[in-house]
This record gives structure tokens, sequence and C-alpha cells, in this order.
């Protein structure tokens, strides 16, 4: 033991090991003497407990890079997307277009004129940059941008309904996850909850006998992430918007989603767009800029002018505000809209949305080729027909139809090989069915391709 103990290195020479001096270069002296001293002491408490220890230097070289790689790691990771959920809350939701993430970098490494009017030299306005695109694509009247939907939705009935009440259909009550709860937000905007209907059905004449002199609003919410099917009937927005002008009450129309572009154009079910609520004439309508508009977290209002103009005055947008990089990359997603062809080649979401299954399937057999020939004696791949789903809680009920590759490795478990590939340093989220480790290819991009080899080797080659 103290033969042991006195082969203890010491810190100056650790610091002067060729292994070790890079890291200094990276995180800097001190964190890296920490790092040595903990490992000294760590392997001396494993000495004096009598733990036996082949190579002193080796064993305390590993603990070092231990706490090193743990250091010099981000917390906050990409990931490989093997779900074929293309938005995938958990997984960041939306990929954002290169454009959006040039700019993004751009105005961040800069000063800009966030808040500054070229023109007449004076204090501008941060929504400005982005509202007159916004009513170019919405046909609105006004736009505003807070920190999400969530915040949207908050903002307006505090805005035009606090201490006074909302009407909302019973069969819109939603939970989206992340415990964002209509009723909870209502009740933190200050306004009244006035439930009509019942969970399946909703008539017209629920809403117009609800309403009294104390009535604010008339909400209406998508059920983004369930669908009431069979006996079941709610109220048009065109329906609402009657009720609400015969009796000067603003309809609010929360989208939650908010397509732009007709979701049947990827063979997906119809959902109504913003433009078409809009036209409908609902006075105000929210809805996330994470989700199917491929853009960076942010939710976005349009509507009235009257009811936007109160919202921006309220004390509590400030509160919401969104910063230059959300608006950077909001501002770069929007434009893309103006052209459809170019959204959809180049907003991610879209582009993923409209790959075919036929293009996946020859994606999956190629890389099917590839891992067989690199590795039969490790794996068994096969292509498989898959269906995978839009995520970020919308179109809950349209399967995609997907290929992607069924693993199985042949030296170790699935479930033990699912959780090394997640331990990776660009970790693949993949999913396991029947004893199978599936990967979904709509959500890998073709230029991840190599690395996605690269991680379905990896933890096979350790064995
Ligand atoms: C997703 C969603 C929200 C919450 O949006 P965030 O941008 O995540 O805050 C609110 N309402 C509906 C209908 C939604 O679908």
């Amino acid at each position: 033991m103290d033969n042991l103990l006195r082969s203890l290195p010491k810190v100056d020479e650790l610091l002067n090991n060729n292994e070790i001096k890079p890291h200094i270069d990276l995180i800097g002296r001190e964190p890296v003497v920490k790092a040595i001293r903990e490992a000294i002491d760590h392997l001396r408490q494993k000495i004096l407990a009598g733990e036996d220890i082949d190579s002193v230097d080796d064993a305390v070289m590993k603990l070092i890079k231990g706490y090193l790689s743990k250091l010099e790691t981000y917390s906050l990771k990409r990931v490989l997307n093997g779900t074929g959920i293309v938005l995938h809350t958990n997984l960041g939701r939306a990929r954002l277009a290169d454009i959006a993430v040039e700019r993004v970098s751009q105005i961040a490494k800069n000063y800009s004129n966030l808040e500054y009017n070229l023109e007449e030299a004076k204090r501008g306005i941060r929504y400005s940059h982005v509202e007159d695109i916004l009513k170019k694509i919405t046909k609105a009247e006004d736009a505003l941008i807070v920190n999400n939907n969530a915040a949207a939705v908050l903002l307006a009935l505090s805005t035009l309904a606090k201490g006074r009440e909302a009407i909302v259909s019973r069969g819109q009550l939603i939970e989206i996850g992340g415990s964002f709860r209509i009723p909870d937000v209502m009740e933190l905007s200050g306004c009244y909850l006035k439930e009509v209907g019942t969970t399946n059905k909703t008539h017209i004449k629920d809403y117009k006998n609800a309403i009294n002199e104390n009535t604010a609003v008339l909400l209406k919410v998508h059920t983004s992430n369930y669908k009431i099917l069979g006996f079941s009937e709610e109220v048009s927005t065109e329906d609402m918007v009657k009720i609400g002008n015969k009796n000067s009450i603003p309809v609010i129309e929360d989208l939650g989603s908010g397509m732009i572009i007709d979701a049947s154009n990827f063979g997906l079910s119809y959902e109504p767009t913003v433009p078409e609520v809009i036209s409908q004439g609902a006075d105000v309508v929210t809805f996330s800029g994470d989700k199917l508009l491929g853009g960076p977290q942010a939710g976005i209002i349009v509507g009235k002018k009257e009811y936007i103009q109160k919202m921006k005055k309220n004390q509590l947008n400030r509160a919401l505000r969104i910063d230059k990089m959300t608006l950077a990359a909001l501002e770069a997603t929007l434009k893309l809209y103006l052209d459809e062809k170019l959204a959809i080649e180049n907003i991610p979401v879209m582009k993923m949305l409209s790959l075919s299954e036929e293009e996946l399937k020859e994606r999956a057999n190629k890389l099917k080729d590839q891992l067989n020939a690199s590795a039969t004696d490790l794996l068994k791949v096969e292509i498989t027909r898959l269906s995978g789903q839009v995520g970020g809680g919308a179109l809950p009920l349209d399967k995609t139809n997907s290929f992607g590759l069924a693993i199985n490795p042949i030296k170790i478990s699935v479930t033990e090989y699912e959780k090394d590939l997640r331990k990776l340093d660009t970790p693949l989220i993949a999913m396991i069915d029947h004893d199978t480790l599936l990967v979904d290819l709509r959500t890998i991009h073709p230029l991840e391709e190599p690395e996605l080899i690269e991680a379905l080797l990896a933890p096979l080659k350790e064995v």
C-alpha cells in the first residue's frame, strides 16, 4: 500500500504531461489543476481502502480524463433524431432554415438597428422588423410577437378580458404537453372562464345564450393534440365572428401550430391556415413560431389593429418580449414564405414533411448496404416501412409514411444498444419495437447520414 501511495504522481508532473496540456489550452489551467487534484485524491482513497491497482499512472490518467470530459462537453447537445417525429418538443421542435441561422449569427455578433429608426435617427420599435412581412403573409391588419404561444394567449386574454368573462367551448379546454392548460392560463390572465356546450358538441345557441354584459371575448382554441370524432360538432370561426360582431365582442382564435401553407400539400389532413382564419374575420389569432411554421420559439399574434395596439401597450408585453436572435431567425423564416416553393425547399420542417416514401426508401437501402458492408458480424440491418408523426401537438391523427432502418445488434441486447447510442458525443435518439432498433430517416438530414452510420457502429466496435 505504501508503495502504491508513494507512486501517486505529482500535480506539476501531470500538468506537463503531453496528454493533459491540450486541455489547458481548451478550458484553462485552473479547472485542469482541480481535475488532477480530484483524480489523485480519489485514487488515494481507493488505495487506502485496500483496492489493488495495476498501474497507478494509467488509473490516474483515466480518472482525470473522465473529469475533463465532463467539463469539456456541453449539456445542451446536438442530437440525431431518429424518431421520425418532425416537431419533437423534447428535441427542440423546429430545425431552423440555414438562412435563419446565418441571420442569427450576424445579428448576435454585431450591433443592429433592433430598436433604432435609421431614417429618423431616433428610437425605433423592435417589432417593426417583422410586422410588415407578417401582415403580407397573413393578410392581417397588425402583428405582435411574444416569447411563445402560451404567452400570446396570456397577453391577448389579459388585455381584452381581464376581470371579465371569456366564453370557451367545453370541447376546447385543452392541455398541451409541458402543462399549458387553457383554464389555468385564463385564470392567470385575470379573466373568468365561461364554459359552454358539452365535450362533444357545442352549438351556436350555446354561445348566444352565454353572452351577457360582462362578456369580453369569445375564445376558440384549436384542439391541436387530440380530436373529438364521431357525434361531435363545434362552431366555425365564421359563425363565431357573426355572433361576436352582433354583440361587439372580439373573437380570439388560438390556432396552436399556425400553418401558412395548407397541410394537404404534404398529404396531411386539412388544417385551417392563418390567412384563412383571418379572412373569416377572427379579430385576434395566435400561433407558435416553432411548430409547423418552422421558425424559432415565439408566439405570434395577428389581427385587428385596435386590439393588437392595446396589447402592445399592456405592461405584460414588456415581460414577454422577444430578443434580437429570435427576431433575426423569425424575419428570415417569414421571408421564405413569400414564395411557397422557396418555403418548402428551405424550411426544414416543410422539407421533411414533403419527403416522399420512395425517396426515404432509396436512402434506407443505401444505408443498409453501407452498414452491412462494414459490419455484418456486428449487426443485422433491414429496411422497414415506418409511420412517423408530425409532432409538436399538431395533426395528432396523421401518420407520415416513412422508411427507415430496423437494426438488431448481434453481440449486445437492443436495450443496451439504444442506451449506448444515447451516450455518444452526438447522441442518436432511436426507437425500439419488438426487440429491434428503429431509425426513421425522415428526421435525419442526408448530410447527417455519415454520422448516423458512425453512431450506429460506435457502440458495437467497443464490444
Ligand atoms: C402548442 C400550443 C400552445 C402552446 O404554444 P407554445 O408556443 O408551446 O407556448 C397553445 N395553444 C395551442 C392550441 C397549441 O397547440
